[in-house]
């Protein structure tokens, strides 16, 4: 008898829910309240930003992190306490992303001003899904994403998706190729892709997620300088068409993680463009230069490509938390990403704008793009070029001095921000004496750098790319390499 559902068997007892509206209602302190709690963070983040140009990048002290092991109390605990806990064991440990001296992977920054707008995005936790639901916040969301496609040279045509990051974003683009491509369960074992080993892992994590791991994916032979060579990827796509394969698509790197090494992306589009493979550059490290004078023609090629990947969390300083996709087909992002509720109906009557839920897999979502509009619109364009022009030429001054430190050799002149450099002398394993350099570095803790792998070559690299680093970071970078390639020295000869 489905209408009992709807008799009320017993009387709602009003002092009960009373009650529980009091035993709740700290979770709306007043204005009070809100102040003293505000107060408190701002004294800890302040004392945080103070202390940055002094404090290490790194600390692998890991003993602090314990005082996490609380669990949650009934009654909740003292503002005071909460907060000096975060400052002793997630503040200090590990890598200090914020600092100017963190010199390593890909590093990135973070805003003020962006931090500022989350704090306002979060109170006001406007839907910046759906247009219907947010006008303003899908506006500036699309007003953004309008400014980037000009910024990459792509069509009108083109449209594109704040995401979380530059994983999310990639994943986006290939799901978006997957479908243009018309990659089914039937055909996939006849798909090809083509990429490098020098590709970012998130693209081989993306081709998993997509189903695409039982599609061929090749690693494309590489040039001396790391590069993807266009020569032998037009021969290995001819052969495969030969053994009647269908090659579809083409992961290239504007900006490898390791070396900051741009593949050859206007021969690569020609090549794409004729044998109708979908070309997707990552260029979640590298795109942003397009902004920096002296590096940008290196990148203007980007427009002949598919689909593109940038992230402002690194190339334009955000905190974590965007990555943006950019697709030149519209179409193509729509179809891979729409689909039509109908308790979405009120929503889909309004179509002035494309709403972030129609080009995503996400619905309900973070309003990331305030963080970004705020800081663009408060400073300008003009100090986001000085600073990444600053970067290059922070690289280019450290390549030229490293190389005239004994016994440092550097891979090649930077073309964006990353120099690998390495340790090398006659009669020593230079392998083991830069990992022996690294750990001395890590254990130092005044910079981070990071090293990698290439060939079975060990290389140290430094990547220039918080806005807080400067010429006097690079300067005691290059002093800390010398003196502890000397620590590291005596170490050996000792042993
Ligand atoms: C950092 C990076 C990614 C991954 O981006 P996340 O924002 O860390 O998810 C992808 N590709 C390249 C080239 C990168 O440098």
């Amino acid at each position: 008898m489905i209408y009992n559902l709807y008799l009320n068997p017993m009387k709602t007892n009003i002092a009960s829910i009373k009650d529980l509206e009091k035993e709740s209602s700290v979770l709306e302190p007043d204005g009070i309240s809100r102040a003293k709690l505000r107060e408190e963070v701002v004294e800890k983040t302040e004392a945080f930003l103070m202390q940055l140009p002094f404090g290490k990048a790194y600390n692998d002290d890991s003993h602090s992190i314990r005082l996490l092991e609380h669990p949650f109390t009934e009654n909740g605990e003292k503002p005071s306490k909460v907060f000096e806990e975060i400052v002793a064991s997630v503040d200090k440990p590990g890598i200090n992303p914020a600092s100017g001296r963190h010199l390593g992977y890909i590093p990135g920054g973070g805003l003020y001003a962006s931090a500022l707008a989350d704090y306002w995005a979060d109170i006001t936790n406007r839907y910046s899904g759906i247009f219907f639901a947010d006008p303003g916040a899908v506006k500036i969301e699309n007003e953004l994403i309008r400014w980037m496609i000009e910024l990459v040279g792509y069509p009108n045509s083109a449209w594109g998706n704040l995401a979380s990051g530059g994983s999310i974003a990639n994943l986006t683009a290939i799901v978006a190729a997957r479908e243009a491509k018309n990659v089914t369960p039937e055909n996939i074992r006849k798909m090809v892709i083509y990429t490098s080993e020098q590709a970012h892992h998130s693209n081989f994590k993306a081709f998993k997620v997509a189903g695409l791991h039982n599609a061929v994916i090749r690693n494309l032979n590489l040039l001396e300088n790391l590069k993807i060579d266009p020569s032998s990827f037009s021969q290995q796509i001819d052969k495969d068409k030969k053994q009647g394969l269908t090659p579809f698509l083409l992961v290239s790197s504007a900006g490898t993680t390791d070396a900051g090494i741009i593949d050859p992306i206007e021969d690569l589009s020609e090549l794409c463009i004729a044998n109708e493979i979908w070309h997707h550059v990552d260029a979640a490290y590298g795109g942003f230069f397009l902004l920096a004078n002296s590096v940008s023609d290196a990148l203007r090629s980007i427009n002949k490509s598919d689909s593109v990947v940038l992230d402002p969390h690194k190339g334009l300083f955000l905190p974590y938390g965007l990555g943006v996709v950019l697709v030149k087909s519209r179409k193509a992002l729509k179809d891979a990403f729409s689909y039509q509720a109908n308790y979405m109906q009120d929503a889909a009557e309004i179509e002035e704008e494309i709403s972030p839920a129609e080009v995503s897999p996400e619905l309900t979502k973070h309003f990331r793009g305030l963080r970004m509009w705020i800081p663009l619109r408060l400073h300008g364009v003009k100090p986001f070029r000085a600073a990444l022009e600053e970067k290059y030429l922070l690289a280019k001054y450290f390549y030229e001095k490293i190389t005239t430190i004994k016994n440092f050799l550097a891979f090649n002149p930077p073309e964006l921000s990353v120099v690998m450099f390495r340790y090398e002398s006659n009669g020593i394993d230079s392998n083991q004496f830069n990992r022996l350099l690294i750990k001395e570095i890590h254990k130092d803790g005044r910079i981070f750098l990071s090293s990698t792998t290439i060939n079975g070559t060990v290389w140290l690299r430094v990547a220039i790319l918080v806005f807080r680093t400067h010429l006097e970071t690079i300067d005691l970078t290059l002093e800390i390499l010398e003196e502890l390639a000397a620590r590291v020295n005596n170490h050996l000869n000792k042993g």
